[in-house]
């Protein structure tokens, strides 16, 4: 099969061709990739700040099974042990022995991949395969974030939600967040490009981050999540309001009495579970979400990472596997 490798940190991803993976058990798979999206945890793994190496990357994988016919993959595979609190709550994705496809298991860069467990293929039932693939970890990443930042809304009292960042998971996030009654959206970002599209897609008021302004927000989800936007999150948030922190790029906040608005509640949102996948998939064919998407082909990895690198995409790139 292809693949695209990172062989070690740092270096550009390379065309390899390996062995085709083998299913040892009945409850593995092996998949003929259609597509991978590019999420910007690739590139973290590319700049050695997590995962292994030597690996395939790619964790928004979609396929075709030789069963079930076009599905999407569930990534953040979980240890499944009766014992695990996580993965008996369905919580796979924060499982402590959580290993995720691209990231510590070869991923969807590439012709073919294995999947340890045919329960994480998920029936695409109709929907385009390239085209909802970032749904993977992008669109389930921001449905778990606004379900967390609106789940202690009260019914039908109009509540304000601040988005920051209007990259792939947060256009996602406007989307749910317009189907979410009574919520005002505004979105911060510091490209006007994707603030345009942001409009397009739902959002009530878009700001650059300079005019970023009170009165406080009942709920932040933050998807960059860097020093600088995550104060911005603590300190337009409302007393008792919600923080949600989703973006990896290592900002902190001090946490105590006085440091954050009295009672307000600070929590991380990590992917989704594989129920709430399904939900996604399942909103995607009542009330179909815009994907703002663009193709290249797998060999032209580094040229998308090149791409998410410099903001260049006003969405999210999906890699072609012809
Ligand atoms: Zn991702
Ligand atoms: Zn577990």
């Amino acid at each position: 099969m292809r693949t695209m490798t990172l062989q070690a940190p740092g270096e550009p991803l390379v065309e390899r061709e390996v062995a085709d993976p083998v299913a040892t058990g009945p409850h593995e798979a092996v998949i003929d990739v259609l597509g991978c999206g590019v999420c910007h945890s690739d590139l973290h793994v590319a700049d050695g700040h997590i995962g292994r190496t030597p690996i395939v990357l790619g964790h928004e994988v979609v396929g075709t099974d030789a069963r079930l016919g076009p599905v999407m993959v569930y990534a953040p595979w979980g240890c499944r042990r009766p014992e695990c609190l996580q993965c008996a709550a369905g919580d796979e994705m924060i499982c402590a022995d959580s290993h995720e496809a691209g990231i510590w298991d070869d991923g969807g860069y590439a012709s073919k991949m294995l999947v340890p467990r045919r329960e994480y293929l998920i029936p695409l039932d109709g929907l385009d395969p390239l085209e909802v693939a970032p749904l993977a970890c992008g669109g389930l990443t921001a449905f778990r974030a606004v379900r967390r930042a609106t789940s202690r809304f009260e019914p039908g009292r109009p509540a304000r939600v601040l988005v920051i960042g209007a990259g792939g998971l947060g256009q996602y996030a406007v989307q749910f967040l317009a189907r979410t009654p009574g919520a005002h959206v505004t979105v911060v970002d510091t490209l006007p490009a994707r603030l345009a599209v942001a409009r397009e897609l739902g959002a009530d008021v878009t700001l650059s981050p300079d005019e970023l302004d009170g009165p406080p927000y009942d709920a932040v989800v933050d998807f960059v999540g860097a020093e600088p936007t995550l104060r911005s999150a603590v300190a337009f948030v409302r007393r008792g309001g919600a923080v949600v922190l989703v973006g990896m790029f290592g900002g902190t906040v001090p946490f105590g009495l006085g440091r954050l608005p009295s009672e307000a509640w600070l929590t991380t949102s990590i992917w989704g579970s594989p129920a709430d996948l399904r939900a996604v998939l399942d909103l995607t064919r009542r009330e179909p979400l815009r994907h703002v998407v663009e193709y290249l082909p797998l060999e032209e990895a580094n040229r998308a990472h090149g791409l998410l690198r410099s903001g260049g995409s006003r969405g999210r790139v999906v890699l072609t596997v012809s």
